[in-house]
């Protein structure tokens, strides 16, 4: 079986660390690989490779670099079939839903593309009498990268691009489940014309982490992952002084109105929670009703689409599924113990996915879609993330119950509004205390040319992803004032300058 080592100053790089983790096919249950996981050592080799290499890549100018990024979008177009299917086969998820994380990614380096605009500045003349200020966008030095399992492709899309772009180099530590396509976007950023030490991987696990957080040769460190490695990261890299925006979990409501259109919420909501069988951090988890009219028909009509679900492997169909197998046996077992918790603290469970077989593929990590009704606040099953093709609903009285409801989770990465009233959706945009929101849109995820982020224990850290903010976090701002004298005058000022 191959070892998936690392990719350090252009190349391939095999681990002598002797530790590895096993890569397995969800929809099989089969062992498809080895990755290494590297040691300390191994990663301080590939910060000096991003260090070294920060000294020249800095000062290529913006426009060099945005012309090897359109030669790397170019060739991630070309290659779509190729990584959509790696991503497929390592985290289970259908095709074309790898292709939307692809595409979603891509998306992120074609704004990054306009890197030379990004980076202008500001420019005041004459703030005084012959004196001008202007600001410079500089780039930070080596920053890192840590990525979660469920968009190998996307997330790491969401920082490099624009980390390069803006002059910086990096270095990025991939999820151990599904390692393979980090690697394969590293080898068409050479193939771009990407300098050898301008993008380095390190596969690993907390001992690698742990080094990207405290070695003094790292400035910034952007994470993606669940909430308590969230925390952890961000206030460890920050007390080593580093920038950090730490991206954490989620448990994102819908909300629906009385009025909103029901066919239209149901789609949505299939979608939505069960889509990439709920492994998603926009994915809806909880559906929050306003009147038990709204729930019961809800709940019903989600019950006949649930049954007309086709569950298998995200590849090699005829007619490709809805949904695929979890990344893993043991993140399987996690989703069907929280399906036994929901039974055991009295939710009803209307659709069972517990004894869901995929025939031919009876190895495979499937878990069937399931659905809970009257789940209450309090109950395990809807204070955690369980990140699995669950959905609960509550049921509430009035649109002030279900903004109370949303604002008093703990999490607020994103939430929905279902409604065909313009006013109650603004109300609902403006109370909520959530990163992310959709009027009607049940998966409000941002496009590269704004940022993503939440709120609460959803982020950690000032600045969002991509977007704006993600030039703000991977450039430093210096503001230059200057004055050109004609001519030498004489005289040293002692008090607080001001412009004359
Ligand atoms: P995870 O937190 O287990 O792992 C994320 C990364 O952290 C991986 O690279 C992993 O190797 C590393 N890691 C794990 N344990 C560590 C430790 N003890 N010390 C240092 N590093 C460690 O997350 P996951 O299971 O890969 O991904 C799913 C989670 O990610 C969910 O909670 C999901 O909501 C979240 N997520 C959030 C967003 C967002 O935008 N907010 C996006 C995608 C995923």
């Amino acid at each position: 079986m191959t070892v998936l080592g690392n990719y350090i100053d252009g190349q391939r790089v095999a681990s002598q660390s002797g530790r590895e983790a096993t890569v397995y096919n969800p929809a099989t249950g089969e062992a498809i690989g080895k990755v290494a996981l590297s040691s300390a050592d191994e990663t301080r080799a590939a910060i000096a490779s991003a260090q070294t290499a920060f000294e020249s890549w800095k000062k290529v100018s913006p426009l060099k670099r945005a012309r090897i990024l359109f030669k790397f979008k170019s060739l991630l177009e070309a290659n779509e079939s190729k990584i959509a299917a790696a991503i497929s086969q390592e985290h289970g998820k259908v095709f074309s839903d790898a292709v939307g994380e692809l595409t979603r990614g891509l998306e992120v380096v074609e704004f990054a593309c306009g890197i030379p605009h990004l980076l202008k500045g500001e420019h005041s003349l004459n703030v005084g009498s012959g004196v001008d200020s202007y600001s410079l966008m500089q780039p930070l030095g080596v920053c890192a990268g840590i990525s979660p399992f469920n968009f190998p492709a996307m997330v790491p899309m969401w920082m490099f691009p624009i980390a390069i772009a803006c002059g910086n180099t990096f270095v990025m530590k991939p999820s151990e489940k599904d390692p393979t396509v980090p690697v394969l976007l590293a080898e068409l950023l050479s193939e771009a014309g990407l300098p050898k030490g301008v993008f380095n991987i390190v596969n690993g696990d907390k001992e690698s982490v742990d080094v990207l957080l405290m070695d003094e040769r790292i400035q910034a460190v952007s994470f993606v992952g669940s909430t308590p490695i969230a925390e952890y990261i961000y206030a460890t890299a920050s007390a080593a002084g580093k920038r950090v925006q730490a991206l954490g979990g989620a448990k994102n409501h819908m909300v629906v109105m009385p009025d909103a259109d029901p066919e239209q919420v149901v789609n949505s909501l299939m979608g939505a929670a069960y889509g990439s069988a709920g492994e998603r951090c926009m994915a809806i988890s909880v559906a929050v009703c306003v009147g038990d009219e709204v729930a019961d028909r809800l709940v019903n009509d989600l019950t006949q689409a649930i049954a007309d679900m086709q569950v298998g492997p995200g590849t090699g169909q005829a007619v490709e599924p809805h949904m695929g197998p979890l990344v893993t046996r043991e993140h399987a077992d996690k989703v069907l113990d929280y399906i036994n918790t929901g039974v055991n603290e009295g939710a009803t469970l209307v659709v069972d996915g517990r004894e869901f077989i995929c025939k031919g593929h009876e190895t495979g990590f499937f878990v069937g879609p399931t659905l809970f009704d009257h789940v209450m606040p309090g109950m395990r099953v809807y204070e955690e993330e369980i990140f699995g093709p669950v959905l609960c609903v509550v049921r509430v009285n009035t649109y002030q119950e279900a903004v109370k409801l949303v604002n008093s989770h703990e999490y607020g990465n994103g939430t929905a509004i279902f409604t065909r009233d313009g006013d109650t959706a603004r109300q609902y945009s403006e109370d909520i205390q959530v990163g992310m929101v959709g009027i009607n849109v049940p998966i409000p995820v941002p496009m590269a040319f704004h940022s993503f982020g939440g709120w609460k224990r959803s982020l950690f850290g000032p600045l969002h992803m991509h977007g704006p903010d993600g030039v703000r976090f991977y450039t430093r701002m210096k503001t230059i004032t200057a004055r050109w004298p004609t001519g030498i005058r004489a005289g040293a000022e002692f008090s607080m300058p001001t412009m004359k």
